[in-house]
């Protein structure tokens, strides 16, 4: 600790790095000044620090695979490479009985633990549609847990049935639905979002139905995605009223900030964004983040299927404790082109060997399943 204490003596985030290492919070000021910071080798290692303190020199990961059960989508982001609208050609929805035979597969070839179960905002799918799938899979498959559903499919679904989103929550639960993977905040910032996804809901109905979840004991993750249009002080309000929410409701589980992939976007073609944030941008994410988070929320992501393997392992050494999931099956970040997006148990447990940890492998709500 005196060795690193050392180093960041003659830095101009000192105070805040110091700080850190002492177990205080920050705010959003402490917050902008990391971002405006180039110190980002210094906040690795304070972020390293606090982990491993945490952790030790252990890494979980679950064993998961992702079901995006629709492209159908009426929202249309300009970051989205994914969706296409109702009646396209190349749309698709997973019917009860594909859905099964998929889970099926990944439980008795990998033993997963989690389906991660997200797709467009699909107006012709009702209720039961998604308490068919979630009933079904907690009855044939008990040990693998479900995690699913964007705040913003939430709230199509209550357009949809005309009802409200703590209705609906409290019905998908009822129906098997554990934890929600918290996606679509985007950056909770209402500018932000008015250039990126016009027609999606606004931060606060986010922030609504997030917290509505927690309050019915549906834990959550919050994620960011980052690399586009926002500013240091966007990303700032953005930790900010993730750690209120927190404050508030003590269930969010783990933070993942995400790299936003331009290619194949309406982004990309309209020259908004030229490239994606790269390398360097995600160890400042994953530092900046476990610095603000260390004291509330747990868990921290590491984001390999923006970044890829090497990156991974990396952030864990910057403040990561999560590899995330192997996620077998994706189609939203594939549809970018982006880096390999398919990654077995067996890799995981090797990437986080190579960099002298020990993997861990987890449930749907962090609990170990085994250490490897
Ligand atoms: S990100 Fe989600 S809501 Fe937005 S267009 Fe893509 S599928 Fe639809």
């Amino acid at each position: 600790m005196s060795q690193i204490t050392e180093q960041i003596h003659s830095s101009e985030i000192c105070d805040i790095l110091e700080d850190a290492l002492q177990g205080k919070t920050h705010d959003v000021n402490d917050c902008v000044r990391l971002l405006e910071s180039d110190d980002v080798h210094l906040m690795g290692l304070v972020g390293g620090s606090l982990v491993r303190k945490k952790y030790g020199k252990r890494a979980s990961f679950v064993n998961n695979i992702i079901l995006n059960y629709t492209n159908v989508c009426i929202t249309d982001c300009k970051f989205c490479a994914f969706y296409r609208p109702p009646g396209h050609k190349e749309s698709y929805t997973l019917t009860l009985d594909e859905v099964e035979a998929r889970v099926k597969t990944a439980w008795e070839m990998f033993r997963i633990r989690q389906v991660l179960f997200q797709g467009g905002h699909n107006p012709d799918l009702n209720i039961e549609y998604y308490e068919d799938v979630f009933r079904m899979i907690r009855t044939k498959f008990p040990e693998v847990g479900i995690h699913a559903l964007s705040a913003s499919e939430i709230d199509t679904i209550a357009k949809v049935e005309k009802s409200s989103t703590n209705e609906v929550l409290s019905r998908l639960k009822e129906a098997g639905l554990q934890s929600l993977p918290g996606a679509g905040a985007e950056i909770l910032v209402d500018s932000v979002k008015n250039i990126i996804s016009p027609k999606k809901i606004p931060s606060s109905h986010w922030l609504r139905i997030v917290e509505e979840a927690l309050n019915l004991g549906i834990p959550a993750s919050a994620t960011m995605m980052y690399g586009h249009v926002e500013t240091v002080s966007d990303i700032a309000e953005h930790l900010h009223k993730i750690a209120k929410l927190q404050e508030k409701t003590g269930g969010i589980m783990a933070f993942i900030p995400w790299s936003f992939e331009p290619n194949n976007t309406q982004m990309l073609a309209e020259h908004v964004v030229e490239h994606g944030a790269g390398g360097f941008q995600l160890l400042r994410m994953i530092a900046i983040s476990r610095i603000m988070f260390d004291n509330i929320i747990p868990h921290l992501q590491s984001s390999w299927l923006t970044n890829g393997v090497g990156m991974a392992q990396l952030a864990i050494q910057y403040g990561a404790d999560d590899f995330g999931g192997t996620l077998i099956g994706e189609e939203v970040v594939s549809c970018t082109g982006a880096r390999s997006t398919e990654l077995t148990g067996q890799k995981i447990i090797d990437a986080i060997n190579q960099i002298g940890y020990q993997a861990v492998e987890r449930d749907n709500f962090y609990n170990t399943v085994k250490v490897h």
